[in-house]
């Protein structure tokens, strides 16, 4: 048995309540949840920077985009989803129950959500998408039990599935609240993004796709190229020199996390 297994299991016998995880047949969730070996150094250090005067109100692209490339089912509210039957069927209906069960799950995940905001006084609006902020400091490490949460070398803040017992300490210590739990058995995942019932999750800057070059999909799906994915670390890459010269803030930066995503014309 290893370290992990001992330590997993001698928190399980010390708490209660705590969910069952459940891991799709076949899945390897370590490998992806690790990627691949980065770095160290602090040479990388990805982060977004995301332009709030070129993010319209009511563009949804980038939560699609996330749900499509997760595999997220994209919530009760979600893009993915075909409009909700009116009127809703109701549960016992026979055959209407798994058109019921693909329709309202307003458990599902969402990774990144869209928020429009509207200053009181001048009434100025925004638009803006929130996700997992990738903090150099996070909260959701600290008080992970079994070390699932973690970040890795190069920055990105994510969560190991083999470890993960559902205990939702890090959805409690987040102050974005941008982590989910898994309650709902899961269908027709991206064999790239691993998940697993009973575990939590968050947005994973797009792990799978960075480490093969790739940008995150919100970045790549966004036609008003509002989210600027790169390196904060090299002083030469395009989100850096933008970062020199333009104003830009940290959502909550009292609180010291130092996020890797960043906000202009907030
Ligand atoms: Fe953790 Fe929340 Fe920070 Fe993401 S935003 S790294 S989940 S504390
Ligand atoms: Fe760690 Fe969060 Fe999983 Fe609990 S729910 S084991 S805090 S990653
Ligand atoms: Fe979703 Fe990837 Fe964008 Fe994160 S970086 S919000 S996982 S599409």
């Amino acid at each position: 048995m290893t370290d992990i297994d001992v330590q997993r299991r001698s928190f399980l016998k010390t708490s209660l309540g705590v969910a069952a995880v459940t891991i799709a047949p076949g899945m390897l969730l370590f490998d992806a949840a690790h990627g691949q070996p980065q770095a160290a150094g602090g040479k990388v250090r990805w982060g977004m920077l995301i332009d709030t005067a070129q993010c319209k109100p009511g563009c949804n692209d980038c939560v699609t985009a996330c749900n499509r490339e997760n595999g997220l089912s994209g919530g009760a509210n979600g893009q993915a989803r075909s409009p909700l039957p009116n009127p809703l069927p109701q549960a016992g209906e026979g055959a209407n129950d798994s058109l019921r069960e693909s329709h309202l799950k307003p458990t599902d995940p969402q990774w990144i959500r869209k928020i429009e905001l509207k200053d009181a006084g001048s009434g100025r609006e925004l638009s803006l998408p929130m996700m997992c902020q990738h903090c150099e400091h996070p909260p959701c490490v600290d008080v992970c039990p079994t070390g699932a949460s973690f970040k890795r070398a190069d920055g990105i803040v994510l969560v190991d599935k083999h470890r993960c017992i559902g205990c939702r300490y890090c959805m409690m210590a987040c102050p974005y609240k941008v982590r989910s739990f898994v309650h709902e058995p899961l269908h027709d995942q991206n064999p790239d993004v691993p998940r697993g019932k009973g575990t939590v999750e968050s947005c994973t800057l797009c792990v799978h796709r960075v480490d093969r070059g790739q940008r995150p999909a919100c970045a790549e799906a966004c036609q008003n190229k509002a989210i600027l994915f790169g390196n904060l670390n090299d002083p030469d890459s395009e989100i850096a020199r933008k970062i020199r010269t333009v104003a830009s803030t940290q959502v909550r930066a009292d609180l010291g996390l130092n996020t890797g995503i960043r906000y202009q014309g907030l």
